[in-house]
């Protein structure tokens, strides 16, 4: 029978009802390791003067449409190369929607291709799919590097509109060869998008050799550095292109509490760099206990987080024991390739990650 629910339903692209909503995991009462968040607050007196800066904050405005002096003041801190454009989106999330939309066909021709590498980002097979593009994700090696054969292979054969490659990427944390990404950049049809949002754990970056490519973008957010309660995404990269994306973003997406927050905190960055030194030593400490660990294979980082795949038993039933103990981590939640048996776990404070090392422990032997 015909409703106006129905109805309403049905006309909703099939592509959509087919999508399993992103699930975010309740972690009331854990420690929460599960979603590569900094661990650390800002500090006590960077906190007074954020609440002296938002009390004048004038709510009743739209917020500057271009947030240009945030956009300054991201350009200095994460050293944009002269000449080159910025584009702010809510999240770096946003700015992936925003580089989708720009290369999608209205119709969902099935010509348009974006290209990333699997096991890799979600979110890039889901804005492809929200968005009518063909989703092509070129299978990693078993050591999670670049399989450079198959990837010219599926370049020359898809010619994709934009392709992401996250570095480091999630969830593996590891950073790809360079020459490799020099290599797809020169070989691509379109667009690259070197996805920095573990900038700050990897200390190594494109950004600097945004000249060389005229067909490169750098994107970064704040998100890992600490502020991923704002949402603040940033694309770097040749005016020309970063024009055109500019035109798709909503004219406030960037909320005056964010603006006013994210040019204070920034101006005060030495205090993020430093949590990230804090982070970036406890990852070692982290992989040197687990590593201690039998029945496990621990996985290179590079990032803030730690993948790893339980060898002697279930992994979802490691994953619940832990749970169990108090720790929300992420389960990879696969039977079979690459990310067989494999958890992550974020690098919290030292308390968290001892707490974290403990139920491992116990999940292990029970
Ligand atoms: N890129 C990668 C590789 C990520 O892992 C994430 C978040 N997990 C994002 C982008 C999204 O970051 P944001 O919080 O800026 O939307």
């Amino acid at each position: 029978m015909n409703s106006p629910l129905k109805n309403s339903i049905q006309k909703i692209r099939p592509v959509i009802k087919d999508i399993q909503a992103y699930h975010v995991a309740d972690a009331r009462g854990l420690i929460k390791l599960d979603a590569m968040e900094n661990p650390y607050q800002l500090s006590e007196g960077l906190k007074a003067k954020l609440q002296a800066r938002l009390s004048e904050a004038e709510l009743n405005r739209y917020p500057d449409p271009s947030a240009a002096a945030l956009r300054d003041k991201l350009r200095e801190v994460m050293r944009v190369p002269q000449g080159k454009s910025i584009v702010l989106g809510n999240g770096s999330d946003e700015l992936i929607q925003m580089l989708a939309m720009a290369v999608a066909e209205h119709d969902g021709n099935d010509d348009v291709c974006l290209m990333s590498f699997d096991p890799g980002f979600v979110m890039y097979k889901m804005i492809a799919d929200f968005t009518g593009i063909r989703y092509v994700g070129v299978s990693l090696d078993e050591n999670f590097s670049l399989d450079m054969e198959s990837t010219c292979q599926s370049i020359a054969e898809n010619q994709p509109s934009i392709i992401f490659v996250a570095y480091p990427n999630n969830p593996s944390a590891n950073c790809f060869n360079v020459k490799d990404i020099e290599e797809i950049i020169t070989l691509a049809p379109g667009m690259v998008v070197l996805d920095e949002a573990y900038n700050p754990f990897a200390q190594t970056s494109f950004m600097d050799r945004l000249d060389e490519f005229d067909n490169l973008l750098v994107m970064r957010t704040v998100s890992k550095m600490g502020l991923a309660g704002l949402r603040l995404g940033v694309l770097c990269g040749h005016p020309d292109i970063i024009a055109e994306i500019d035109k798709i973003r909503l004219p406030y997406n960037i909320n005056v509490l964010t603006q006013l927050t994210a040019e204070l905190v920034l101006d005060n960055a030495d205090e993020l760099d430093q949590q990230a030194k804090i982070i970036r030593e406890q990852r070692e400490v982290l992989l040197q206990q687990m590593s201690l660990q039998s029945h496990l294979q621990v996985f290179p980082s590079q990032a803030n987080f730690i993948l790893f795949r339980v060898l002697n038993k279930n992994a979802n039933d490691v994953f619940e024991s832990i749970k169990q103990s108090g720790v929300l981590i992420k389960n990879m939640k696969a039977v079979t390739g690459l990310l067989n048996n494999c958890l992550r776990v974020t690098v919290g404070t030292p308390e968290e990650n001892q707490a974290f090392i403990t139920a491992l422990g116990k999940a292990l032997r029970d």
